[in-house]
């Protein structure tokens, strides 16, 4: 059925492909590799073969199409290296919290006793899941039996999230809702209330204050949101697969690819299909086809020169009256196929130039 769904003349385009795919097999492998006992690094790089076949199948791309530069068309993590990067070992599991770029602070104060506990947490947690974290410190660790309690804070989105507290609330609010329950247990009554920030209220200021200075304070407990370590995963994940294309031997060749994103162009099939191949220069030309022994010679039958991309699009006869056209329409300037396969600029026009020309030209 998927198989069906690529058709050239009516097919769908390789962002509906991707997404069919990835919730079909994609991650039907990835989860199932847990069941069939393929978690090693042989499992995982069997399932990369699968994933690099169902990629190079949604762009349509030849099996001749290099790694890095399929991965980076389709703008994937690959599979191997998502499940390398493991999520941090720890379990799901008046106050203020701050956030700067290397640490999350939190900060509960009890103004009745003037007792402040405050510590950075890990700086994974967004301020969000700080927050909450602050309050369920202040509520572990200040409410005692038989008290009345009135917890300040100055996020609303905390308090909101547990007004509208469900299954599918983040962690952090579970979490909260959870030590808010065995509190309530004991105390005699316990109210969360929202001080708006910089208001002048003086509890506030002070947590604000203390929040602040506590971002240079030894780490108090290693709660990490979920939620916010999943993000930070995939935040990792994408930095090492870009460095890798910036590593690899592809990168200073094929530099149009930087700025290259698939979603942007709206395309039938088989014109998306004819761009994918230009851009990764894979097209099925006598060159990429000898080299995968398809065929014997790899000569242009034409000139008897390597018949390469450059060959094709730039230079040889065959094609020149399809060329002039070209160079009509993108304004008679010298051609590069740099320049041709970089659509970052001129971009709608420029393809349909482009594609005129290699549908022109009757090989592809
Ligand atoms: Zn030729």
């Amino acid at each position: 059925m998927i198989k069906c769904l690529t058709a050239p003349r009516w097919g769908a385009n390789a962002s509906n492909l991707l997404r069919i795919c990835n919730a079909c097999i994609t991650q039907s492998i990835e989860y199932g590799a847990h069941t069939v006992g393929m978690t090693n690094k042989t499992g995982y790089a069997a399932l990369k073969i699968i994933q690099n076949n169902i990629l190079r199948f949604v762009f349509g791309l030849p099996r001749w199409t290099p790694l890095p530069i399929l991965y980076k068309i389709s703008n994937e993590i690959n599979m191997q290296l998502r499940k390398s990067v493991s999520g941090p070992n720890h379990p799901d599991y008046g106050s203020d919290a701050s956030k700067n770029e290397n640490s999350t602070a939190i900060v509960a104060i009890n103004c009745f006793s003037d007792v402040v506990i405050k510590g950075t947490i890990h700086n994974i947690n967004s301020v969000f899941s700080g927050e909450g974290f602050a309050i369920t410190l202040a509520v572990t660790s200040f409410v005692k039996e038989n008290g009345d309690y009135l917890i300040l804070t100055d996020k609303l989105s905390n308090l909101t999230a547990l007004k509208y507290f469900n299954f599918h609330s983040p962690k952090s609010s579970l979490f909260l809702a959870r030590a808010i329950f065995n509190a309530l247990k004991i105390c005699s009554s316990l109210e969360l209330i929202y001080t708006p920030a910089h208001a002048g209220i003086a509890e506030n200021e002070r947590a604000d204050f203390l929040a602040k200075q506590a971002l240079t304070s030894p780490n108090i407990c290693d709660w990490i949101s979920p939620e916010d370590a999943r993000l930070a995963c995939f935040k990792i994940t994408r930095k090492i697969q870009y460095m890798e294309w910036e590593n690899s031997k592809y990168y200073d060749k094929y530099r149009w690819l930087n700025d290259f994103y698939f979603k942007k162009f709206n395309l039938s099939r088989r014109k998306e299909v004819l761009i994918f191949l230009l851009i990764s220069r894979t097209l099925p030309i006598n060159a990429n086809l000898h080299k995968c022994r398809l065929m014997d010679s790899q000569n242009c039958i034409h000139c008897q020169v390597p018949e390469t991309c450059e060959h094709v699009v730039l230079s040889c006869p065959k094609y020149e009256t399809a060329r002039d056209s070209l160079r009509a329409k993108l304004g008679c300037i010298p051609l590069s196929l740099d320049w041709i396969c970089d659509f970052s600029v001129k971009g709608c026009h420029k393809i349909k130039a482009i594609l005129a020309f290699i549908v022109s030209s009757g090989r592809f």
